[in-house]
């Protein structure tokens, strides 16, 4: 063994010995973004509507609505104030919410997109239009499930239910206006009719949006407990970084990419110096605490897209996507100041310091090759005294 490590925790094989963790944790992990650092499955989950879509799919519904209530007009079943009326009253709902999104009123409600103010205002604006034109009865019902439908995930079931017995109270006031102003029988018994449709389908309609609406719930609980299993699966749970799994998997990807790209990587070794003895002295727990602040310091000194994780016991791994050995040598560089510059519990004063070895990926090597070379150096650094970061040329052996 070379300068007395005192155990090569791999085989001899050219095989990296968590070859087939990296194998299972690719096909549960997201792949590599471009920068080559891997990310947390958030990336995978679907994109949000833009505010610029919500508008297009709210736009698009009134749209059809209107484009019903015209060809009932070039049918001349609707009369022409009716269109001006339906008109004006769209250009004021738009207008309106516009406002209101625009200036941050809605902000101060606990239903930030207002679903439930938008729905009651559309089924309200159609109420108005029933009762100008009794043709447009015929819109009135598929366009109160499709307003309902398009608040469900926002309205409660309780709403949705007060929403549709208004909706049933609204159609019955503009059924006894419309007797009261023109006593018209024959008009009141398809009006009724209609009432009827609606109180038959209604209460079915809002139990099966009562189901979706479970179902979304349940669903939005279970993927957000799955983005966390899948996190704390990266995590080391003593420390809180990048685990071995994690990390060995990230070595992998990087070696892959830099194959594909012809770009550099480097990777160091780091090592806590005589962490036994620490261990010693302030038992088990304190060395816990000892590892947990030295990982948090080195995750503050690391630039963003390097990839820091425990290896095992004291021994952690600090992957540089894309950069050549000048720039981890600085970084690694820091990481060892900052240790020993921390201000320590008095116990531990100019008493925790790391030995790392830093390398860069030689094309074509193994990893098994390139994490040994950084073996090797952070050895050489203990052997030259600990405290010092040591950088093995990376020149093919
Ligand atoms: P060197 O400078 O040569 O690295 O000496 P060292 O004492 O740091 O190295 P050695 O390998 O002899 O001891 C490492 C110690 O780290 C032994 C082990 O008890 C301790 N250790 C490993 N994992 C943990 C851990 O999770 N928590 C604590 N507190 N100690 C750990
Ligand atoms: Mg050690
Ligand atoms: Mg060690």
């Amino acid at each position: 063994m070379l300068f007395g490590r005192k155990k090569n925790p791999f085989s001899n094989t050219d095989n990296f010995p968590l070859m087939d963790s990296v194998i299972d944790f690719d096909e549960t992990l997201p792949s590599i973004e471009s920068t080559g650092r891997r990310q947390n499955d958030t990336s995978k989950t679907p994109v949000k509507r833009t505010t610029r879509q919500k508008w297009l799919i709210a736009s698009l519904m009134i749209a059809f609505y209107f484009a019903g209530v015209l060809v009932f007009y070039s049918l001349s079943m609707v009369q022409k104030s009716t269109v001006v009326v339906l008109t004006g009253l769209i250009a004021i709902f738009l207008a309106s919410f516009y406002f209101i999104f625009r200036s941050g009123i809605h902000l101060n409600f606990r239903e930030k997109r207002l679903k439930l103010p938008i729905v009651t205002t559309a089924l309200a604006s159609m109420l108005v239009i029933c009762y100008l034109d009794p043709a447009t009865h015929i819109l009135f019902t598929p366009f109160t499930f499709i307003a309902i439908a398009y608040g469900m995930y926002r309205i409660s079931s309780k709403e949705v239910m007060i929403l549709a017995v208004a909706v049933l109270f609204g159609f019955a006031l503009v059924m006894f206006l419309h007797y009261y102003n023109w006593h018209n029988l024959a008009l009141l018994k398809l009006e009724f009719m209609h009432l009827v449709t609606l109180v038959v389908s209604l209460p079915a309609y809002v139990f099966l949006t009562g189901k979706v609406q479970l179902l979304h719930r349940v669903l939005h609980r279970a993927s957000r407990k799955i983005k966390n299993i899948e996190e704390d699966a990266q995590r080391d749970n003593l420390v809180g970084c990048f685990n071995r799994r994690y990390t060995v998997a990230a070595l992998e990807e990087q070696k892959q990419l830099s194959d594909e790209n012809n770009t550099p990587f480097c990777l160091a070794v780091i090592d806590l110096d005589h962490f036994k003895r620490i261990n010693d002295e302030l038992g088990h727990l304190g060395g816990d605490e000892v590892l947990r602040t030295f990982s948090q310091i080195a995750q503050e000194n690391i630039r963003t897209g390097d990839i820091f994780g425990r290896y095992g016991g004291e021994e952690f791994l600090l992957i540089f996507p894309t950069t050549p050995l000048l720039p981890a040598l600085n970084t690694s560089e820091r990481i060892r100041s900052q240790v020993e510059v921390y201000s320590w519990d008095e116990a531990l004063q100019r008493r925790v310091s790391v030995s790392i070895g830093v390398t860069q990926y030689i094309p074509g090597e193994s990893v098994l090759e390139l994490f040994s070379r950084a073996d090797t150096a952070m050895y050489m650094a203990k052997q030259g005294g600990r405290n010092q970061v040591v950088v093995e040329e990376p020149v093919a052996r």
